[in-house]
């Protein structure tokens, strides 16, 4: 009896053996397959593109119950909010994204951004960036002040730069456009204690010129008002936005905005 229980533990120890070879053999062949031969996954993301959140009846000022209508809309669809690293270390290397990503962004800083859009966004589990002119930041009471800026940054949020006064960068001179550019991502850094990575054309004004002085400033993308969605073809200095407007059918107009941007560019309206 002890014989057959120990010829039963022996092969009941073999066969444990063989299938954990079995697995090792073939974690490892996945493993050394999956990182060769993975191919690079160039993704299309839309990236929104608000300005105000609040009451204020104005083309780009949605309400907040409009703003939640939104951010419940993106959420039930599946949409995950991803980070401009994320978007170009995937425009960049190729590097894996979520199934629905999208990037949502903001123009200008307002007050109203923190007061009412945080709150829905964290609600949702949302991030996303805003690009502040940083002359008005602590200064004039309709933009969000520093404290309020560090405390979203702690949240998980993102600060760009809108430049120093909100000039069209395309009217001025060659010393205000470099001014615009450095002298606001060293004040971000001053107060944040990190140089921002990504930048805003105010009024969404730019052309070749702009594009290599944002470059040489130190920023690694700039984010246009040009819709459509940005991808492997988008230049990163001219990254395109999904602009949202409040109209008399906001919530609508959102949801066409949002997912006919991929067809409009299958059928090369928009782009180029
Ligand atoms: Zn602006």
């Amino acid at each position: 009896m002890n014989r057959f229980r120990s010829l039963l533990l022996g092969a009941g120890l073999f066969f444990c053996l063989v299938l954990l070879s079995l697995c090792l053999v073939g974690s490892s062949a996945i493993t050394a397959t999956g990182r060769k031969k993975t191919p690079h996954t160039f993704t299309d993301v839309p990236i929104l593109n608000y300005h105000k959140v609040d009451d204020y009846v104005h083309p780009l000022s949605v309400s907040p119950e409009q703003f939640e209508q939104q951010m419940a809309y993106l959420a039930q669809e599946g949409y995950t909010a991803i980070t401009p690293d994320q978007l170009m270390e995937n425009f960049n290397y190729g590097r894996r994204l979520p199934t629905k990503p999208i990037l949502i962004t903001f123009d200008d800083g307002y007050l109203d951004n923190y007061v009412n859009a945080y709150p829905i966004m964290k609600k949702y589990g949302f991030t996303g960036i805003i690009f502040i002119i940083t002359d008005l930041v602590s200064q004039d009471s309709r933009y969000m002040n520093w404290e309020q800026i560090q405390e979203m940054k702690n949240n998980g949020f993102l600060f760009g730069s809108h430049t120093l006064s909100h000039v069209p960068l395309t009217k001025v001179s060659d010393e205000r456009l470099r001014r615009e550019l450095v002298e606001s991502r060293q004040l971000i850094k001053n107060h944040l204690g990190q140089y921002p990575k990504y930048f805003a054309y105010p009024t969404g004004a730019y052309n070749r010129k702009v594009q290599k002085a944002t470059r040489e400033a130190g920023y690694v993308a700039a984010f246009t008002i040009r819709y459509g969605q940005a991808g492997i073809n988008s230049d990163p200095y001219g990254l395109e936005r999904i602009p949202v407007f409040r109209c008399p059918s906001t919530q609508q107009v959102f949801e066409a905005r949002l997912t006919r941007a991929p067809l409009l560019e299958r059928l090369g309206l928009v782009k180029h």
